[in-house]
């Protein structure tokens, strides 16, 4: 299949994007920006087109895909209306007015339009209403209900530009919508709003602090930590992700035994013959004497992490890093969010100095 690329910045005439939203109408697959990372986006209503998602990404069929929306009044077409789901609706009506468009995946019960081969199975939806002007305008013209996981190859890190896309997409796909860099780089944050209380199946942009703010008491999933015996409940958090190729272990201390236990291993992989890399942030980058430091911008600019950390992860891949060390990262907003993309892209390899 031949991929083809075309250009539509946000702020560009949407015209462009007639053939995009056709293809996905006739059940192909276009790659979008979107405010968080690119999407790989077909019919959500179609179940051949998940299924086509499922083959180009090469992932695991129960994992469920999000459906992506271009006004918040058609959630009533996709979630189920229930009496008794009907309290979940309307949290869900409250946290759409505080954030919505925005990066806040909610799940709720599906309608049966929905097919099961977009759910992976489940009785939930997960539905988004995206802040990306051409994210927006492409689901319209696509017919208004997008299913779209990360346009990347399962397993890999999320694209943060259309390069990214193409590296693992192309010949894959019908079309690339080329937007330029994503602005803020990570997933989306998924909220369950059929447990009470609501439950973060993963941390994003949108803190538990914010989400608690509009519907009093927020819990996070264990799992989001590497915490916790249970399964993890949002069926994606289950597989390894984000992964670069090389081995990778998170560092966690203080700012200086962090910065001298790394570059003790950095010397250890020298002398095995390893190429070794270091995500470091711009307060300690000149510290480190690995074969290849990439910072992440400053410590004081925790979204400049999270902006960053897929195309380091990515270039490592290109520079052949074989033993890749990176800081640890806290706090409950962003930070958060960059930690367990790293835990996770590590494997949950963790050491404390
Ligand atoms: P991605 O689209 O690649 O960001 O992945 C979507 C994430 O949303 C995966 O981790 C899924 O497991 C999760 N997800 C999607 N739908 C549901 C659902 N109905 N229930 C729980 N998690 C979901
Ligand atoms: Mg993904």
């Amino acid at each position: 299949m031949n991929t083809k690329v075309i250009t539509c910045m946000e702020d560009d005439d949407k015209g462009c994007l007639a053939e995009a939203g056709s293809i996905i109408r006739q059940g192909g697959l276009v790659a979008f920006p979107t405010e968080t990372v690119y999407g790989l986006g077909g019919d959500a209503l179609n179940p051949l087109s998940s299924k086509k998602i499922y083959e180009a990404k090469g992932r695991p069929s129960d994992n469920p895909l999000i459906v992506h929306i271009c006004c918040f009044a058609d959630i009533y077409r996709i979630v189920s209306d229930a009496p008794e789901h009907r309290q979940m609706l309307e949290a869900a009506g409250r946290l759409a007015d505080a954030f919505w468009p925005g990066p806040l995946t909610m799940i709720l019960p599906k309608a049966d339009v929905v097919p099961f081969e977009t759910t992976g199975g489940l009785s939930t939806v997960a539905v988004r209403f995206p802040s990306h002007r051409t994210a927006q305008a492409l689901i319209a013209a696509a017919g208004g209900f997008v299913a779209a996981p990360s346009a990347n190859t399962s397993g890999r890190p999320s694209p943060t530009l259309a390069k990214y896309v193409l590296e693992d997409m192309d010949g894959r796909i019908d079309m690339v919508i080329d937007g330029g860099e994503v602005g803020i780089g990570l997933e989306s944050t998924i909220v369950d709003l059929t447990v009470e209380p609501a439950e973060i199946l993963r941390p994003g942009y949108v803190s538990r602090d914010m989400l608690q703010e509009v519907l009093g008491r927020v819990e996070t999933d264990k799992a989001c930590s590497g915490e916790g015996e249970q399964a993890p409940r949002a069926p994606g958090m289950k597989y390894r992700h984000y992964a670069p190729k090389g081995d990778m272990t998170v560092v966690s201390g203080k700012k200086e035994n962090v910065v001298e236990y790394i570059n003790r291993q950095a010397e250890l992989a020298k002398s095995e013959g390893k190429r070794s890399g270091v995500i470091a942030t711009d307060e300690t980058a000149a510290g480190y004497r690995a074969d290849i430091v990439k910072s992440v911008g400053s410590r004081t600019d925790e979204l400049s992490a999270a902006r960053h950390l897929y195309t380091v992860l990515r270039e490592f891949d290109e520079e052949g890093a074989e033993a890749i060390y990176s800081e640890a990262f806290e706090g409950d907003g962003i930070g958060e969010a960059v930690m367990n993309r790293l835990l996770k892209a590590a494997g949950y390899h963790m050491i404390q100095v």
